[in-house]
C-alpha cells in the first residue's frame, strides 16, 4: 500500500538503477542540465560490484576493480549535479501521452513525478530452482563468488555453468579454495577461448562435462552435491561445502510487467537503434534491454544514448 506521507517531488529526469548504464546516463543528463535524480536500487553500483577485475573496459590499461570503477562513476555523475539516492522503486504509473508526467513510487512511500524516466535496472543472477538449492541459499549456496568465496577458504566447491561468468568465478575461487569443480551440462563450455584457457591451466580446477545437479545435500549448510551424468545417467556425490551458481541472469523488470513492452524473458524492448520504449519519455539502457552484449562498456554506451534521447524528447516538447 502506498503511504503518501512525503511531499510529491517534480523532476525532469529520473534514473532507476546504478550500474554503468545508469551512471553514464546520469553524467550526460546532468551535463545537459536535466538535473537528474538517481535511485540506486538495493545493490548500489550494480552487478560490477560483485566482480573483481575488469580488464576489458577501455581506458584502463592495467585493468580496474569493479567496485572502484562504480565509485568513480558515481563521483563523476555527482560532480555534474546528479542527485544519487539509495532507494528502491516499488511502483510505477507511466503516462502514455507525449509530455505526460510519469509517477514513480520509491520505497512504497516517496512519490516522484518525472518528465522522463531512464530505466537501467539491470539483471539478476539465476538459480537452477531445485528445492534443496533454494533452501540452502546463504548456507553454502551462492550466486556470487567474489561476495562469498572468502568463506570457503581451503575447502572444496562446485561452480555450475559454462559461460564467462562460470569461468571467471571458478578462477577467482581457485585462489581461495582447495579445489573447484565446474559442472557443465553440455560437452563443451560456452565461455570465451581466453577464459577457458585460464580455467584449463589452473591446476585445482576440474571441469566435469555432461554433468547436472540432482540435489544439494545438507540440512542447514551444504554438505555435498549429488550430480548425474546426463548421458550415462550415473550418479555420484561430490564432497563440497560451497555451491556457486553462474548460469546467467534475469532482467529486473517485474515492476514494468504489463506496462512496458518486453520479450518473453522480460528484457525491455527498445525501438530501432534508440533507447525508446513503447511509452513516450521512458527510455531503457544497459542489461535490462540487452541480452546480446551485456558488457559494462555497451551498458555505458546505451546509458549515454538514453540521456541524449531524454534531452531530445524534452527539447521537442518546448
Ligand atoms: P551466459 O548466458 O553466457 O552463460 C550461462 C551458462 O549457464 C551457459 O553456459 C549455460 O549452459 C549455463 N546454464 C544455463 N542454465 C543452466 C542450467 N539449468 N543448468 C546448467 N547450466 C545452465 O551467462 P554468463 O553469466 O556466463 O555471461 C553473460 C554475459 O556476460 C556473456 O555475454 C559473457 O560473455 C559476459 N561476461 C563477460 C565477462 C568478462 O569478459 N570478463 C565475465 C562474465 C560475463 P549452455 O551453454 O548449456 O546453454
Amino acid at each position: 500500500m502506498r503511504k503518501m506521507s512525503d511531499t510529491i517531488e517534480r523532476i525532469k529526469c529520473l534514473i532507476i538503477g546504478s550500474g554503468p548504464a545508469g551512471y553514464t546516463a546520469a553524467i550526460y543528463a546532468a551535463r545537459a542540465d536535466l538535473k537528474p535524480v538517481m535511485y540506486t536500487g538495493m545493490q548500489m553500483g550494480g552487478q560490477l560490484t560483485t566482480t573483481t577485475e575488469v580488464d576489458n573496459f577501455p581506458g584502463y590499461p592495467d585493468g580496474t576493480d569493479g567496485t572502484a570503477m562504480m565509485e568513480d562513476l558515481k563521483k563523476q555523475a555527482e560532480r555534474f549535479g546528479t542527485e544519487v539516492r539509495f532507494g528502491l522503486v516499488t511502483q510505477v504509473e507511466l503516462s502514455e501521452k507525449v509530455g505526460g508526467i510519469h509517477k514513480i513510487t520509491v520505497d512504497e512511500s516517496k512519490m516522484i513525478e518525472a518528465e522522463t524516466v531512464i530505466i537501467s535496472t539491470g539483471a539478476t543472477a539465476k538459480y537452477l530452482g531445485i528445492e534443496s538449492e533454494q533452501r540452502l541459499i546463504g548456507g553454502g549456496v551462492s550466486a556470487c563468488a567474489t561476495c562469498d568465496g572468502f568463506f570457503y577458504k581451503g575447502q572444496d566447491v562446485v561452480v555450475i555453468g559454462a559461460g564467462d561468468t562460470a569461468a571467471e568465478e571458478a578462477t577467482y575461487l581457485s585462489n581461495i579454495c582447495n579445489k573447484v569443480t565446474i559442472l557443465v551440462r553440455k560437452d563443451y563450455m560456452r565461455a570465451s577461448k581466453a577464459m577457458q584457457h585460464r580455467v584449463n591451466k589452473t591446476k585445482n580446477i576440474e571441469v566435469m562435462y555432461n554433468t547436472e545437479v540432482d540435489e544439494v545435500l545438507g540440512e542447514q549448510v551444504v554438505e555435498g552435491v549429488r550430480v548425474f551424468n546426463n548421458i550415462t545417467k550415473e550418479k555420484q556425490v561430490l564432497d563440497v561445502t560451497g555451491y556457486f551458481v553462474a548460469i546467467g541472469h534475469k532482467p529486473n523488470t517485474d515492476i514494468f510487467n504489463g506496462v512496458l513492452d518486453m520479450d518473453d524473458v522480460g528484457y525491455l524492448i527498445t525501438k530501432g537503434k534508440s533507447t525508446k520504449t513503447n511509452l513516450p519519455g521512458v527510455f531503457a539502457a544497459g542489461d535490462v534491454q540487452d541480452k546480446e552484449y551485456r558488457q559494462a562498456v555497451t551498458a555505458a554506451g546505451t546509458g549515454c544514448m538514453a540521456a541524449l534521447d531524454s534531452e531530445r524528447y524534452l527539447g521537442a516538447l518546448d
